[in-house]
C-alpha cells in the first residue's frame, strides 16, 4: 500500500513538473474568460465581447465562451452573427448533452430575434424533444407559435403546459380558438370558423369575441335568427359587455322590422347590471325616438338618482331637456357638465402594461398578454 501511495505521489509530482509550463500557458485564456464573465455580470457587454473574442482565439475548446460570445452578439443587435456562432458549435462531435441543450436554446433566441420564425420553431421543437422535462422550453415554443399566429399549435402547447403545471387558463385557450376561427372565416371557411367559436364558448362562457364573431358569421350567411340568438346570449351571459352587441342587434332587428324588441333586451341588461350605463342610455334613446319623452325623462332621473356621478347619464339628461325645450335647466346642467369634463380618455386600457385603445382588444399589442383589457 505504502509503495503504491509513494509511486502515485511521485507520478503526480513529476507530472506536475512536466506539465507546469503547459499549465501556465493554459491559464491565460482561463483568466481571460473569467474576467469576461465578471464584465458580463457588471453589464459591460462591449468589454466582455473583446475578452471573449480573445478567449476563443486562444482556447478553441471553451464552449461556454463561444456560447456567451454569440449571446452578446444577439443582445447587441447582431442575431444573425450569433446564430452562425451557435450553429457552428452544434457541428462539434464532442459536446456534452447540457452544452448541446444550452446552445440549442440560444439558437432559438437568435432566430427569434432575427425574425426567422420557422427556423426558430424547428430548433425549439428539437430542443423540446431533447429536453422534455423542461417547462421553459415548452413556454418558448408556445411564444413562437403565438408570434407565428399558429393558434391551433399554440392551443396544443398551452394545454400541455397547463396540464403539466396543474393550472387552468380557459380564457386564453378560448381566445386561441377565436383567433383560429377568425383565420378560418377570412379564408372563406365560415362553418369551420363557427365550430371554433362554439368551442371557445364551451371553454369559457365569458369569451365575448366568440359570441360576436359567431353571430357575424351567421349574419354573413343570411342566418339572421341564429345571429340574433348568439348576440342575445352574449347580452344575457355577459351583461358587462352587452354594449358590444347592441349595434349588431339593432341593425338586424331593424332589417327584420322588429326594432321594438330592443326594448326588452335593454331592460334585461339593465336589470342584470344596473351599474353599467350603456344599456340605460340606449334604452332612454329608444324611448326618445319613439316620442315617449316623459317616460325617458323619468327613467333617466331614476338612474341618475342611483348613479349621480355618471357623466354619460348626465349628458343624456341634457339632451332630453333640450328636446323638451327646457332650455333654462338644460343650460344649467350643461354648465355643470362642462366644468367636470376632462380630456376624454381612451375607453380600454391594458391592466398589464397600460396600453390604451378605443377598440376592445383581447390580445395586447403592447405586451402580448391575453385578456388584460378592462373597461374604464
Ligand atoms: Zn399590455
Amino acid at each position: 500500500m505504502d509503495s503504491l501511495l509513494i509511486t502515485g505521489t511521485l507520478a503526480l509530482t513529476v507530472g506536475g513538473m512536466m506539465w507546469f509550463p503547459f499549465l501556465r500557458k493554459k491559464r491565460k485564456p482561463r483568466s481571460l474568460y473569467l474576467s469576461a464573465v465578471h464584465l458580463l455580470l457588471e453589464g459591460r457587454k462591449e468589454e466582455a465581447l473583446e475578452k471573449l473574442k480573445k478567449t476563443v482565439t486562444s482556447d478553441t475548446e471553451n464552449i461556454p465562451a463561444y456560447i456567451q460570445l454569440g449571446a452578446i452578439y444577439r443582445e447587441t443587435g447582431y442575431p444573425v452573427r450569433a446564430a452562425k456562432i451557435h450553429r457552428q458549435l452544434l457541428v462539434r462531435g464532442d459536446l456534452e448533452e447540457d452544452e448541446r441543450i444550452s446552445i440549442l436554446r440560444h439558437l432559438v433566441l437568435d432566430y427569434k430575434t432575427s425574425n426567422t420564425l420557422d427556423l426558430a420553431i424547428e430548433t425549439a421543437e428539437q430542443l423540446t424533444q431533447r429536453d422534455k422535462k423542461d417547462i421553459e422550453n415548452k413556454k418558448l415554443l408556445l411564444s413562437l407559435y403565438e408570434q407565428k399566429k399558429d393558434w391551433d399549435k399554440a392551443f396544443f402547447y398551452r394545454q400541455g403546459i397547463n396540464k403539466w403545471l396543474k393550472q387552468r387558463d380557459q380564457g386564453i385557450l378560448a381566445l386561441y380558438k377565436v383567433m383560429s376561427g377568425i383565420r378560418q372565416v377570412e379564408e372563406g371557411a365560415e362553418r369551420e370558423g363557427r365550430i371554433r367559436f362554439r368551442e371557445a364558448i364551451k371553454l369559457d362562457k365569458g369569451c365575448v369575441p366568440a359570441y360576436l364573431n359567431w353571430g357575424d358569421s351567421y349574419r354573413r350567411e343570411g342566418r339572421i335568427e341564429d345571429a340574433l340568438k348568439t348576440w342575445k346570449d352574449l347580452t344575457n351571459r355577459n351583461p358587462d359587455w352587452a354594449h358590444l352587441a347592441f349595434d349588431r342587434l339593432k341593425d338586424a332587428l331593424y332589417e327584420l322590422g322588429r326594432y321594438g324588441e330592443m326594448e326588452e333586451i335593454y331592460q334585461q341588461v339593465i336589470q342584470k347590471k344596473p351599474e353599467t350605463a350603456d344599456a340605460a342610455i340606449q334604452y332612454i334613446e329608444l324611448l326618445r325616438k319613439q316620442g315617449r319623452l316623459d317616460q325617458a325623462m323619468d327613467f333617466c332621473e331614476q338612474m341618475i338618482e342611483k348613479y349621480p356621478d355618471s357623466t354619460p347619464l348626465r349628458i343624456t339628461q341634457f339632451q332630453l331637456l333640450r328636446k323638451k325645450g327646457d332650455s333654462k335647466e338644460a343650460l344649467d346642467l350643461g354648465e355643470k357638465l362642462l366644468s367636470r369634463i376632462s380630456t376624454p380618455g381612451n375607453l380600454y386600457d391594458c391592466s398589464h402594461c397600460g396600453y390604451e385603445t378605443s377598440d376592445p382588444l383581447w390580445h395586447c399589442p403592447g405586451c402580448h398578454q391575453w385578456d388584460t383589457f378592462l373597461k374604464n
